[in-house]
């Protein structure tokens, strides 16, 4: 089965897009002879909030990037906003089709012990921005779901978007009702994981328990259900990034905040 996402021609396009939509595309490190690529835009007057999104760790769960890649097309980035996107964080896993780094690595499992190159390189260009986001996003894909799910983790006090963004998606794809998913207890397709343990107690760390860490107040996951045809799953993908920053940026509903 061919992969359903040629690498090279992929970052082309989203270097060409990203160049017209006036973003800085930086590429912070190798991997293999394929480049790690993140693009950056700054309004000029001082951000209302800046937010990072990031897709293809694992290289067969091709609707984020490729929801990445249809927003920028579209122009759809807010300008008073700071962005940092990283559009395909697994590029050779991408190119072969498979979850894991050709060196068999989840680099999602992979974010405190650093083991793969791809990971080293990235908490890296983390470390070198040194920017606080008030949302940090990571879009996935997963065989198993029946629907729709994401994870939410966040600080005391903060927007809590998640359930809104259910609602969006919910008429695409459907949630994934399940009471427990990948090990956590889950209600109608949210989870909020580890947010009574300390950190440092989980062994081995995801991007987004690294940005947590680091550098987020809010930490979103995104998984859509690999099962349906592609379309609906990159649209699912913009409608939650949507959802999520519209979110953010009028957070007045009530029910949006932990009381
Ligand atoms: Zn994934």
């Amino acid at each position: 089965m061919p992969p359903p996402l040629e690498p090279e021609t992929y970052l082309r396009h989203f270097v060409s897009a990203a160049d017209a939509a006036g973003f800085k595309v930086m590429e912070y490190g190798l991997a293999g002879n394929l480049p790690l690529l993140a693009a950056e835009r700054q309004p000029d007057a001082p951000p209302c909030m800046a937010i990072y999104l990031s897709a293809g760790i694992h290289g067969n769960e091709p609707a984020g990037p490729l929801a990445l890649l249809s927003l920028i097309s579209q122009g759809w980035y807010d300008p008073g906003i700071a962005w940092h996107v990283l559009p395909l964080l697994n590029p050779r896993g991408m190119a072969a089709g498979t979850r894991e780094s050709p060196d068999g690595l989840d680099l999602n499992r992979d974010f405190r012990e650093g083991l793969a190159a791809e990971t080293r390189a990235h908490r890296e260009w983390l470390a070198r921005m040194a920017w606080r986001y008030d949302a940090a996003l990571s879009l996935h894909e997963d065989w198993e779901a029946s629907g729709f799910y994401l994870y939410e983790m966040h600080e005391p006090k903060m927007p809590r978007p998640g359930v809104a963004i259910l609602q969006a998606v919910e008429p695409l794809t459907g949630l994934d009702h399940s009471t427990v998913i990948d090990g956590f207890p889950a209600q109608n397709g949210l989870l909020r994981p580890h947010a009574d343990v300390s950190l440092e107690t989980v062994a081995q760390w995801p991007e987004q328990l690294y940005l947590r860490a680091h550098h987020t107040t809010l930490s979103l996951t995104f998984e859509t259900p690999t099962a349906l045809p592609i379309e609906l799953r990159v649209r699912a993908q913009t409608v939650a990034i949507k959802t999520a920053v519209n979110q953010l940026l009028a957070p007045r509903m009530e029910n949006s905040y932990e009381i």
